[in-house]
This record gives structure tokens, sequence and C-alpha cells, in this order.
């Protein structure tokens, strides 16, 4: 028998199986999927691979091939189906396929199992009291001791016979051999779960839920099963959809994965997932301990819990009968991998959903392009909410021209309108939330007159101010000295937008000097719990003011909370990439959604020195059919996702020449091949980061409409690339990328 090897080292000249001798010892004992020790290279230096497949066929001279060491008991092995979606998301986005297994197996190490055990009395009472008797009289003493404890009470935990009896393992492993006790040994498992379940009714549907929840469930009884995508403002109910078509999956017996974008957001759905579904419920991020992670996973794997909550990586669940796949929020960038596979949760999930003719669903208020995009080919089902499930109407949303404020005078960060807000709000105790948008932000300039960036005349996002003074684009390389004048309305106010949110805090106590204000921005989250913590203290009323990024503006209710002020609209649709519109809006409607959570209304000021931008104008109506008619067809203009495919292609290195000379060549092999198949290539440009931890990076973008087409251009560097002895430098491939590299 051999084994085919997948070697642990991510490198393309390995990326290959490499086939084994199953020593006889061992021929029981391998077995598709487990790790094993192997001899590798010429000095036969121990490394470890995964086993892909086995067969009783030799692919070289039998002599030749070596034999592999051992299995590693103490590594998670990879299950079958996963093996499979390892080659989908190798052959999708072309990756290792160590690093592709490496991916779908997201808990890699076996840990001790906990085990509670209990000490047994397996004699009667009048042979206890002989024995101990007869112990004492040969000064056992630490036998007699539990000899005597075991006639009062037939069961001791193990632990307490340790440390309160002071009787050692040695000494109880005697008693058990001189068959007087039994050493009773129970498997427990870690619970990351500390919610006490519930016995709550769940709410009756409405009408427009109900209709949803029944199309969606249809497809457990069809052969194809659809990829749904319920398009649903804030609070119209989109979760109590989900939880009722998760009751039908498990009624089927069968098994539902929901990704959430955040681990910050697992408490409050795990919660109310826990209060409906108790035990059947398991989460698994990365703030698990290893033995909790461990646990969850083998608890998974037979069958013991029905439903996984967690971000990317809990869609690498090992269920066995996969029913439903939810992904909710599922225009969140956070699933999208940022390392290889740079693959995205969404298109793995309706991969996986079509092998288990499972129902995938999308949840969102503001759907990605790519998702509506496909709803409205016909590729996905949509399903609307358009109103709030409770009597709570959508908060009133006025727009500020930062431009007029400049003009009259006003220097300050606040408008007039949103000042006069705030102090209104602290007269009455209200809450407040003011949101600096900086997503995106990168040293772009623009005018303080007009509020235009300055843009790249060929890509049309906006250049990047370097530390040499020059402004960048970053797709396509063109670079210009920084401009005097604004190129649109000759303005000389030209500068980048600096203020953080610690000047604007220091300006808020400046301002409103009897406002309290908590802040949350990276600075004030490094620790795991200080983003739990300001946020209770934020709900407990103990401040008038949250001050924050982006992360203030995710899912939280704070029903005190009656003003929502967006301070600089537009610095994320500066952010120099396709998708700044589109980050933008989901953002302001985002942001307008936490006001009015409660019995007021609530009210929200934008502030922006582009009130005419079809991103703002839209969001401030919560208008997203008329965003998206817009924003679609600028992406259908520059041939931009989803309408084409982006593929990026990152390279990086020690040397600058070298890696700019790499990227010329595998662009120029491209080139070779786009003649006939039509690929456009736009590049080699330095990256948005020219460099990061002393590596220079450069980028090549390569766009079309079919997949095929660029896997063929993607795979033609693949080979160009292993054929090259690389030792110092890196190529990455990116499809529809979310972050510039
Ligand atoms: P979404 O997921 O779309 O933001 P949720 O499912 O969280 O919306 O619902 C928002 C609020 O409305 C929740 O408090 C929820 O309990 C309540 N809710 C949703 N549907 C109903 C319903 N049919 N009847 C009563 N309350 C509902
Ligand atoms: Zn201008
Ligand atoms: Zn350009």
């Amino acid at each position: 028998m051999y084994a085919n090897v997948i070697i642990d080292i991510s490198h393309e000249k390995v990326d290959r199986t490499f086939q084994y001798l199953i020593p006889e010892a061992l021929v029981d004992k391998i077995y598709v999927g487990c790790k094993v020790l192997i001899p590798f290279g010429r000095g036969n230096t121990t490394r470890g691979g995964y086993v892909i497949s086995l067969s009783t066929k030799p692919e070289i001279a039998p002599e030749k091939i070596k034999a592999l060491t051992d299995i590693c008991t103490d590594s998670v092995s990879v299950w079958d189906a996963s093996i499979d979606l390892a080659v989908f998301i190798k052959n999708t986005y072309g990756s290792t396929m160590i690093d592709a297994l490496k991916t779908v197996l997201p808990v890699k190490r076996v840990t001790k199992e906990v085990e509670q055990k209990s000490i047994q009395a397996i004699v009667s009472e009048q042979e206890l009291k002989l024995a101990a008797f007869q112990a004492a009289s040969k000064k056992r003493n630490a036998q007699a001791r539990l000899l005597r404890a075991l006639q009062e009470t037939p069961e001791i935990d193990y632990r307490l016979v340790v440390s309160k009896l002071n009787v050692t393992a040695k000494t109880i492993e005697t008693l058990a051999e001189k068959g007087y006790i039994h050493i009773e040994k129970t498997r427990v498992y870690r619970n990351p779960m500390k919610i006490q379940p519930s016995e709550q009714m769940p709410c009756k549907l409405n009408e427009k839920q109900q209709a949803i929840a029944e199309r969606i469930c249809e497809d457990f009884t069809t052969q194809n099963a659809g990829v749904h995508l319920i398009h649903g403002v804030t609070g119209s109910g989109k979760t109590e959809v989900y939880m009722e078509v998760i009751a039908a999956c498990i009624a089927q017996k069968k098994q539902a994965i929901m990704l959430i974008p955040e681990i910050s957001l697992t408490y409050q759905t795990m919660k109310r997932f826990y209060h409906r579904f108790g035990e059947h419920v398991s989460v698994m991020h990365s703030k698990l301990s290893d033995g909790e992670r461990y646990d969850q996973f083998e608890r998974a794997r037979k069958g013991e819990i029905s439903i996984m909550i967690g971000p990317r990586s809990a869609l690498f669940t090992p269920f066995e009968h996969l029913g439903l796949i939810i992904i909710d929020e599922e225009h969140e960038s956070t699933y999208k991998s940022e390392s290889m596979p740079k693959y995205h949760a969404r298109d793995v999930a309706v991969y996986l959903g079509k092998k288990n003719v499972a129902p995938v669903i999308l949840g969102s208020a503001t759907p990605s392009l790519e998702s509506y995009y496909k709803a409205l080919n016909g590729e996905y089902v949509l399903h609307k909410l358009e109103k709030r499930a409770v009597a709570q109407t959508l908060p009133k949303v006025e727009t500020v021209d930062l431009r007029e404020e400049f003009a009259n005078g006003n220097k300050s960060i606040f408008s007039k309108l949103l000042q006069e807000k705030i102090e209104d709000r602290l007269e009455r105790g209200e809450q407040i939330m003011l949101f600096l948008n900086r997503r995106g932000y990168s040293a772009f300039v623009s005018c303080r007159t007009c509020g235009e960036a300055v843009k790249c005349p060929h890509c049309d996002v906006s250049l990047a101010q370097h530390k040499d003074g020059k402004l960048y684009c970053h797709y396509c390389g063109y670079s210009t000295k920084m401009v005097e004048k604004c190129p649109s309305c000759t303005s000389p106010y030209i500068a980048g937008f600096k203020a953080g949110t610690q000047q604007i805090e220091e300006l808020i106590h400046k301002q409103f000097p009897v406002a309290t204000v908590l802040r949350m921005d990276a600075d004030t989250t490094k620790n795991k719990d200080d983003y739990d913590t300001i946020l209770s203290r934020f709900s407990n009323r103990e401040a008038d003011i949250l001050l924050g990024t982006q992360m203030i503006v995710k899912g939280h209710d704070f029903p005190g909370v009656t003003l929502m002020g967006i301070l600089a609209a537009d610095l994320s649709l500066a952010g120099n990439d396709y998708r700044a519109s589109e980050r933008t809006f989901q953002l302001l409607v985002q942001a307008a959604g936490r006001a009015g959570r409660g019995e007021i209304q609530g009210e929200v000021v934008i502030q922006t020195y582009q009130p005419d931008h079809y991103a703002i104008r839209h969001a401030a109506a919560q208008a997203y059919e008329d965003f998206y008619e817009e924003e679609i067809a600028y992406r259908d203009l520059m041939s931009y996702p989803p309408v084409e495919i982006l593929l990026a292609i990152q390279f990086a290195g020690t040397e600058e020449a070298r890696v700019a000379k790499l990227a010329r060549l595998v662009c120029a092999q491209i080139k070779l091949l786009a003649k006939e198949s039509g690929v456009r290539i736009i590049g080699p440009a330095k990256a948005v980061l020219g460099k990061k931890n002393d590596r220079y990076r450069y980028v090549i973008y390569l766009k079309h409409r079919d997949e095929k087409v660029l896997k063929q251009a993607r795979e033609c560097a693949e080979d160009y690339l292993a054929s090259l002895e690389l030792k110092k430098e890196t190529v990455q491939f990116d499809y529809n990328p979310v972050h510039n590299f």
C-alpha cells in the first residue's frame, strides 16, 4: 500500500502529492486525511504531511519509494469532504494545496480530552472494612484512608481523593489492581457558552417573514436548493426568519451553519439563538481556547450539536448532514480572507450548499453589489423586508454641506446644526453617537472649497499622497506632483484630512464641557474586553456621547441614542479603490440605523463636502435600489466587479528591483496569452502600501467577464512562476479584492 501525501511546506515547488510506502505495522492505522511524518528531501529531514489518497500502484520504481515514518496522533485529521473542498479552494483561488488544506481545517491540534474521574467501590462494605483494617496494620495509611472514606460514600470525585484525602495516583492504582475500586471516566466537553437557556416562546412571524421562510423551506424537499438573498432594512426581522428556517432544518435532522461578520457580535446573536435552541447551538472563533475549539469540533463531528455560529472559519465545521448555511450581514468585508488562499466565504458557501443540496441564505440591509447583481440576474432568489418588524419609524436624516459652513466662516469640525442638536440632547439627557468615518482612509487630498478629491485621470479613483509629496494612482501607476490649485474649481485650499478620534475628543471637551465622552477606536480597544466594557458602559448611560470609528456603527442597539452625527461622510468616499462609494453607502446607512431604536424618533446629521454625491444622497434617503442603479452603471462603465471580474496579482520581496522585474515578467507572460483571450491588463504598479515589513510590493490587475479566461491567465502565471527559482519573492492572487494591497 502507498500513501499520497501533501507535504506541510507552502511552496509552489512541492505543491503536489508525494508517494510513500506504508510500513506493514501501520497499514491498519493510515487513512485518508490523517497527518503523517515522512522523510523528505535528500537529507531525509522529518516533515509532516496529510495523506489525501491511498493506492496500490507505485508511481515510480518501487525501490525508490521511501517509507513513511509514523502517524501523528496529536493532529486533527482532515475529513474526506474537506479534501474535496480544499481542492475547490485551491483551483478557484490559486494557492498551494497545503494552504488550502489548512484553511478547511480550522482546528489542527488534538487537545487532551477533559475527563471527569471518580472512584467507585466495587466490593461490599464489609470487605472494605476488612481491607482497611489490613492496610492500616501494614502501615499503609493512605490506602486505609481511602477505603474508610469509601465505606461512607461509595463514589468519590477523583480530585477530592487526591487533594483532600491526600492519596496519590499510585495508591489509587494499587487498590484498583487489587480489585477493590474502579476508576470511572466520563468525557466532558468544554463549553464556551456561559448563557442559561430560557423557555422563551419564539415570536410569531408576520406575513412577509412567514412567506420568505416558507419559500426557503421548500428547498429542503427539492433536489436543487438555491441561494436566497434577503434584503431587509435594519430591524426588519431577518434574524427571526433565519431562526424559523433553522428550526425546520433541525426538524429534518440536518445541521446548520450561521456566519456572522465579527466575533464582537457573537455574544448578542448567541444569546438569542441559545434562548431558542438551547444545547443544539455552539460557537467557534479564535478567542476560544484550543481546548474549547477542539471540543466544539468534536461535538460537531459526532452530531451532538446542530447549529454552529461563528465568523468566516465556522464555514468549515465538519457537519455530516449539512442542511443550511446562513451569512448574516453578507456585505461585510470580513468574509473575505486576507491571507492565502484569499477566498470569499460567500462563494465557498454557495459551493458547499450546492454540494450538500442545502439552501444558502444571505442577509443584509445593504447587500453587496455582487449579490444584488446576481439576484437581479436570477442567479439568487431575492426576498425583501421593507419595514421594521416592530413599529419604529426609520430616523430622520439631514445633510449639512461643509463647503457652505467653511464659506460662512465656521472652521470647527461641528456644523452649526450638529452643535445645536448636540446641545439640545445634552440638555434633555439623551444620548449621542458621533461617527468618524475613517474606513479606507489614506492620505488623499481634497478641496475644502468644492469638496472634490484629486483623482487619477485614467482610473477615476483618488490619488494618494506619498511621503515624497507626489500623488500616486495605485491601480495604473500614474503619478503627478502635488497640485497647488483644485483641478475642478481652482481654489487654493487643498489639503489632506488629518483629524483623528483623539483630537475630536479634545474638541468635544472644549466645546461641550458638561458632556461625558467615551471613545472607541483601535487605540481604546487593544485588550480583549475593552470593546464590551465601552459598549456596556455606554449602554448603562455612563456617558452622553460615544465617539468612534466604524466599530460603533455595527449592529448595536442603544435605545437611549436619539442623535447620530456623522462627522465627515466623504472620508471613505475618497478611499482610492473602486468600492469606495459602496462602502460609504453601507456605512452611512448602518450608522443612520443606530439612531432611534427606542421610543423617541431618532435624528441623523450627515456632514459632508459632497452632499450631491449619489452615495451620500441615497444613504440619506435610505434608498438602496437607487444607489444600486447608479453604482452598477459606474461599475459597468469602468468594467469593475461585479460586471467584470478583477484579479489582482500581488508581488512582494526584499529587493525592489527584483520585485518590479518579476511583476514585469509575469505581465509579459500573460500578455502573450491576452491577445487571444481578451484579458485586460493594468499595471504593473507600485502597491498602495509600497513597502510593508521591509518588503516591496507591486501589483498587476487583470479584468475579464469570464471566470474561466481569468483562470487560464492565472494558471499561465502559476506555471511560469513554478519554473523560476524564487527564493525571496512571494506572489499572491486576489479575486475582486476588498482591500487595497
Ligand atoms: P434584523 O435581523 O433584520 O435586524 P431582528 O430579527 O433582529 O431584525 O428583529 C428586530 C427586532 O424586532 C427584534 O427585537 C425582534 O425580536 C423583533 N421582531 C422581529 N420579527 C418580529 C415579529 N414577527 N413579531 C414581533 N417582533 C419581531
Ligand atoms: Zn475645488
Ligand atoms: Zn490610474
